[in-house]
């Protein structure tokens, strides 16, 4: 299709094109790569009367290291991606960019038009966000600096008022000690992303994470800051935190700690304490089946082969993955042998779950499941772990 008539003017500065915008209200848009406008007029999902054109303004065109990065609005899409300057001072905007559409869109598409349009499957949106970014706006009658947490009011909407163009993205400098990551799943490279991930942590001088800023695309009517996963980190040393939030992760049948809008984006394992030996068993119907019992455990012994810690959870027992905690404190400290595995195999199946019955097996059968497959998953670990004091019996 064809776009609906409309009048074209291409000023060559700032001032006129805010001249000509301030004349025709709100029949003018400014068309910057033209890679979303251009579309949208073609289909007549935009009608403007008047094009006013910012491609021939060059004030308006250029990355500048200055406390951080300035970037112009109208710089291309694919000279930020290529810039030292922003590969420096702002990775994260650098390891976005070939995630936005093809070489040919980003030659055309500016930076300022991608954030003007707000589209909340965009990549720079969320950037923005997770940077702290802020945006410059000069409209006729004087210009204002809007934080891009306040720039965003939904979909294709922003804070501009009518007449009001973006004239520059400043990017603050990133704190020290911190580290950022972009990552999307698109059906296609190059198409929008189903959904996608920008971050930034900054550690404090012991490691800790200081703070997280982490921005999602494509999960809401414009960029969404995934606020409650930040306060989480705040503060903690990520493994420790993560460990944390692991076991207080799930909440029951189906049912987790995150929050509406939320997403898993890692899941982080631990090393394996030195003397560590684990195991996994279950007993399913047939391979592949739903199982109905398993058991997961993580055993470390200590310098005198002693018992030091025992960690087994135990799945299909209950409203989530079950941690056999009592049995864990009766191995903790022992020396392993065939009769303390038996005892703790039996504080598992009589005080650590309280399975259900269904279609599938009873609570007996389940509770006695759960009974010899925690002793045999601590012989096998116990094994593993190097254990001097317990040869494991044949299963
Ligand atoms: C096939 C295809 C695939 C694409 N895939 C992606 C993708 O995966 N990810 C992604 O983020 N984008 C994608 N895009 C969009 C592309 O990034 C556009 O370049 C971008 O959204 C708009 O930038 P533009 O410079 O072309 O702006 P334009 O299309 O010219 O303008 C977009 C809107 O912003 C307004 N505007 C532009 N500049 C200013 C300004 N300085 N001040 C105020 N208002 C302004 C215009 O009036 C218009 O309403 C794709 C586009 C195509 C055609």
């Amino acid at each position: 299709m064809k776009p609906a008539p409309f009048d074209y003017f291409a000023p060559a500065t700032l001032d006129e094109a805010l001249a000509l915008l301030a004349e025709h209200g709100g029949d003018a848009k400014p068309l910057a790569g033209g890679q979303s406008l251009l579309p949208a007029m073609n289909f007549r999902l935009a009608r403007p009367a008047v094009l006013v054109d910012l491609n021939r303004i060059s004030e308006l065109a250029y990355v500048r290291a200055e406390s951080g990065v300035a970037i112009g609005a109208m710089t291309r899409q694919r000279v930020v991606e290529r810039s030292d300057v922003v590969a420096r001072a702002a990775p994260l905007l650098a390891e976005a960019l070939p995630s936005i559409a093809h070489p040919q869109i980003r030659n055309r598409g500016t930076v300022g038009g991608s954030i003007a349009h707000a589209d909340p499957s965009a990549e720079l949106p969320a950037v923005m966000l997770a940077l702290e970014a802020r945006f410059r706006a000069q409209g006729s009658t004087g210009e204002r600096s809007i934080p891009a947490a306040e720039f965003f009011k939904g979909m294709l909407e922003t804070a501009l008022a009518p007449g009001e163009l973006l004239i520059e993205i400043a990017l603050p400098p990133l704190p020290a000690r911190s580290g950022t990551a972009f990552l999307e799943v698109a059906r296609r490279h190059g198409d929008y992303a189903l959904v996608g991930v920008a971050g930034v942590v900054t550690l404090d001088p012991r490691g800790r994470c200081q703070s997280a800023r982490i921005a999602c695309l494509s999960v809401g009517d414009g960029p969404v800051l995934l606020s409650e996963a930040g306060k989480l980190l705040a503060g903690q040393s990520p493994s420790e935190e993560l460990l944390r939030a692991a076991a207080d992760f799930f909440k029951g049948m189906l049912e987790t700690a995150l929050a509406p809008g939320e997403l898993l984006i890692e899941i982080a394992l631990p090393p394996l304490p030195v003397r560590s030996g684990t195991a996994f068993l279950e007993v399913a119907r047939r391979h592949g089946d739903y199982a109905l019992v398993g058991v997961a455990g993580v055993v470390t012994l200590d310098p005198r082969g002693r018992c030091q810690s025992a960690r087994i959870a135990c799945l299909s027992v209950g409203d989530g993955p079950v941690l056999l905690s009592e049995a864990g404190k009766l191995l903790a400290g022992q020396s392993p042998s065939e009769e303390l595995l038996r005892a703790a195999a039996d504080a598992a199946a009589t005080r650590d779950i309280d399975p259900p019955s269904d279609i599938h097996a009873s609570a007996a059968y389940r509770r006695q499941l759960a009974r010899v497959l925690t002793r045999r998953a601590l012989a096998r670990a116990f094994e593993r772990a190097g254990s001097a004091l317990y040869a494991p019996e044949a299963p």
